[in-house]
């Protein structure tokens, strides 16, 4: 009785939430086509994509910075790229934050490392996007709105695969497997065979496990048949992690003549 009642009470709110945070139609169908990887054949698929997107409008909250003014169009773009990985998997695995900050612009950081004689050294590093363990996901806009214009980059997915636990994400088999495509990558970065050129998956992987994971997640996303056909065990790795297969599910790319 009680669960029933909680049931429908949680129904209610979330009725609430979805009508307080409707996605205008011509919003929705432009955000499409400026990002048609969000596209699915299967019209319940891309229903809930909008639908999740609304509720996560709803339960984060966007602040703008560097003179960014939010519009509708960027926390929209925003929010149904994030949702994304977690079509299926649920949209409290993003319960642990509730910020996003949006710069214009790449943002510069400063960091420091100390080397094995224990100098410091400072430097900047640009930052297109950062996640920090419950604290408020980084994004510039600049770099959110050219994702998708080429090669499989894209800042928000990378962010939020990393906002999701990807140890927690991946099935203990699982593990081997991305250790063995993170090491064979990173052979080829060292070899020189990936390149700043390589547009599938980014040189930046080899930085670190996560990182590959993160940079993987972009091209699953993005680019699902580029990667199914040049890394066969990875998307299906990442297949039952995300529990999608968007090689299949995603209709084929307009041709542009
Ligand atoms: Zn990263």
């Amino acid at each position: 009785m009680l669960a029933r009642w909680w049931r429908g009470l949680r129904a209610r709110r979330e009725d609430e939430a979805l009508a307080r945070r409707a996605i205008p139609d011509d919003l929705w169908k432009r955000t499409l086509v400026r990002y048609p990887f969000l596209r699915r054949h299967d019209a319940a698929a891309e229903a809930e994509l909008r639908r999740l997107s609304s509720l996560f409008l709803d339960r984060k909250e966007f602040a703008a910075a560097g003179g960014l003014r939010l519009t509708d169009a960027i926390v929209v773009a925003i929010a149904a790229q994030a949702v994304l990985p977690v079509l299926r998997l649920g949209l409290a695995r993003y319960d642990g934050f509730v910020g996003i900050v949006v710069h214009p612009d790449a943002v510069n950081a400063r960091r420091s490392v100390a080397d094995d004689d224990g100098v410091v050294h400072e430097y900047d590093e640009a930052l297109a996007g950062e996640a920090v363990d419950g604290g408020p996901v980084m994004l510039s806009w600049r770099d959110v709105y050219s994702a998708g214009r080429e090669g499989a980059y894209n800042v928000v997915i990378h962010e939020f695969a990393h906002v999701l636990d990807y140890a927690g994400l991946i099935p203990e088999q699982g593990l081997a497997v991305l250790d063995d495509e993170y090491e064979r990558f990173c052979a080829r970065v060292d070899g020189g065979e990936v390149n700043e050129e390589d547009t599938l998956l980014d040189p930046y992987g080899a930085v670190a496990p996560q990182e590959f994971f993160a940079v993987a997640s972009e091209a699953f996303f993005v680019l699902p048949r580029e990667l199914q056909a040049a890394h066969p065990a990875l998307y299906a790795l990442l297949a039952t992690c995300y529990r999608q297969d968007p090689a299949t599910e995603m209709p084929p790319p307009r041709r542009r003549d």
